[in-house]
């Protein structure tokens, strides 16, 4: 009989026995300190003596820095030091709750250190594993206890980050996924349930702020600098794809989006790059080989950002219906002097100077000119119109230099600085976007997370500054899947296709 771990309530209650932490590198230490903070006794083991050694030095190296800083105090320390414990004492399995993995990433290895361990195990014992790609229900098939056994994915650094994604199996116990999560809880972390699928939550409903950007410098339009410059300014992330990228290693980016894809049976969604392929095959791996996107050796030149002269401000503006999500303008432009504003019913338009400015709608410039038969420029979307401080344009081929030169004068009249894009369907901030939420929507109609688990994960994991679910139905849920489907239409692929999730929460808001 497998002891039941609940408040009298019926709530499940966090751990409060000893934890064995297998592998004491990188991760490892990172999560024997997060639960030896927490009070709990660590055995921390490795297959080389060393690596503990290493391991306990790179903890109280992180404690010390903490108590340095001001956040723990040196008794704390001190404590929390003494509780992790390199050896195993007669006896001491008995008081041990929980065992993490986090050895390096092979199911194979992953399983042979697992099942040597489980016959000393009480079997109320949960055994949870680190790993970032492999299959936990893989994993637990191939354990005595299945039900006992649960994804427990911290991220790097694991004392900082604070998402872990609590994964369960096809037979994990939902108990043991309660007790886990209220366990993470307790470790001050921000845990999010999922289902073991490839890529669990973040490394899959992420795939598309690299794949996209990819697959844009694959269509030349724009340099690395100005499509970071773009997310970063008008979308508002934290770091641009490219200079990401550079940072992961390409190698690293490279080979999770081949395990993703490969593990879905190559569905198009998650197809590798030939662009990163490249850099992989050329050795310029980012960061850490000095180049990859750009050139971080000493001495390097700084990048270059693509802008265009904003120096003519348009005297007339005409904003014609509801622009929607970029409905902030019409405010920005009522501020600003010398600008005369008229606003009249349409289509959620701006007219200037016989110019047609629209936000795109995943259809390019060309071909929203070839329908009304007018010069267009079109505008990518913003995260906050009003507050962001660059805008990306796009001119349709019937567009002239002046025409392209009237639209930068606008948004320099509201104080933006302007890249113009290559006019591709969907532009980038939009398009990487509307593929996250439908990403995002895949994997909340396929039961894998709860959509505010997606958005939890994404903040959390990968410091998004809003939960692509959230953000979806701030630009509007009929927007999203417009936009994909108009990418769908332009390149024939079944790469954008819209998730049926999508479909079904805007015919039911019409
Ligand atoms: P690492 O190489 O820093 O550490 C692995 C440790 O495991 C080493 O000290 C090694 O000696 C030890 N080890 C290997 N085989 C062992 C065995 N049979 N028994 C006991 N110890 C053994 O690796 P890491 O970066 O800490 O990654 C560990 C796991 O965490 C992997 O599954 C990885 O996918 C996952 N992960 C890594 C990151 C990251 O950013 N590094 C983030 C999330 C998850």
């Amino acid at each position: 009989m497998v002891e039941q771990h609940t408040s009298p309530r019926g709530e499940a209650l966090p751990l409060d026995k000893s934890v064995i932490v297998i592998g004491a590198g990188t991760m490892g230490s990172g999560i024997a300190e997060v639960a030896a903070a927490a009070g709990h006794t660590v055995y921390l083991r490795d297959a080389n003596d060393a690596a503990v050694e290493r391991g306990l030095g790179m903890i109280r190296a992180s404690m010390d820095k903490r108590v340095a800083r001001g956040k723990l105090d040196s008794a704390a320390c001190e404590g929390a030091l003494k509780r992790i414990r390199s050896t195993l004492p007669d006896g001491a399995m008995a008081g041990v709750g929980l065992v993490i993995e986090v050895i390096y990433e092979d199911l194979d290895a992953k399983v042979a250190a697992l099942s040597a361990l489980e016959p000393h195990l009480s079997p109320d014992a949960i055994v949870a594993t680190n790993t970032s790609s492999l299959s936990v229900t893989a994993l637990a098939g191939r354990l005595k206890r299945p039900e006992r056994v649960i994804g427990m994915h911290f991220f790097n650094p694991a004392t900082v980050l604070p998402l872990v994604e609590v994964v369960s199996g096809h037979v994990t116990a939902p108990e043991v996924a309660k007790t886990i999560f209220a366990t993470a809880l307790a470790w001050g972390k921000t845990p999010v349930h999922c289902r073991s699928t490839p890529g669990f939550i973040v490394n899959r409903v992420a795939r598309p702020f690299y794949g996209e950007a990819l697959r844009l410098l694959q269509e030349q339009v724009a340099s690395p600098a100005t499509l970071d410059a773009v997310m970063r300014e008008s979308g508002g992330f934290r770091m641009g794809p490219c200079e990401l990228m550079d940072l992961i290693g390409h190698d690293v980016n490279f080979a999770v989006t081949r395990s993703v894809y490969q593990a879905f049976f190559d569905d198009p969604r998650y197809k590798p790059s030939l662009v990163q392929k490249d850099l992989v095959d050329a050795g310029w791996l980012g960061r850490k080989s000095g180049r990859g996107f750009f050139d971080h050796r000493d001495g390097a030149s700084p990048v270059v950002i693509d802008e265009l002269s904003t120096d003519q401000a348009p005297l007339v503006v005409r904003v014609e219906g509801d622009l929607g999500p970029a409905r902030p303008l019409v405010d920005l432009l009522e501020k600003v002097d010398g600008i005369r504003l008229k606003q009249t019913a349409g289509d959620g338009l701006l007219r200037v100077d016989g110019l047609v400015l629209a936000m795109t709608d995943g259809r390019t410039a060309t071909e929203r000119a070839a329908a009304l038969d007018e010069a267009v420029v079109l505008f990518d979307l913003a995260l906050d119109y009003a507050s962001c401080g660059r805008i990306a344009i796009a001119a349709a081929a019937q567009a002239s230099d002046a025409d392209v030169l009237k639209a930068a004068g606008l948004f320099g009249a509201l104080g933006k600085r302007v890249s113009q894009l290559e006019d591709v369907p969907g532009m980038l901030v939009m398009r990487t976007v509307a593929m996250l939420v439908n990403e995002g929507a895949e994997a909340v109609y396929q039961g894998i997370a709860s959509a505010e688990g997606v958005d939890a994960a994404m903040r959390m994991g990968v410091n998004y500054p809003v939960g692509p679910m959230a953000w979806g139905r701030e630009i509007g849920l009929a927007t999203v899947l417009r936009t994909v489907r108009n990418l769908g239409a332009s390149y024939g692929e079944d790469r954008y296709r819209g998730s049926v999730w999508l479909q079904r929460e805007v015919q039911a808001a019409s």
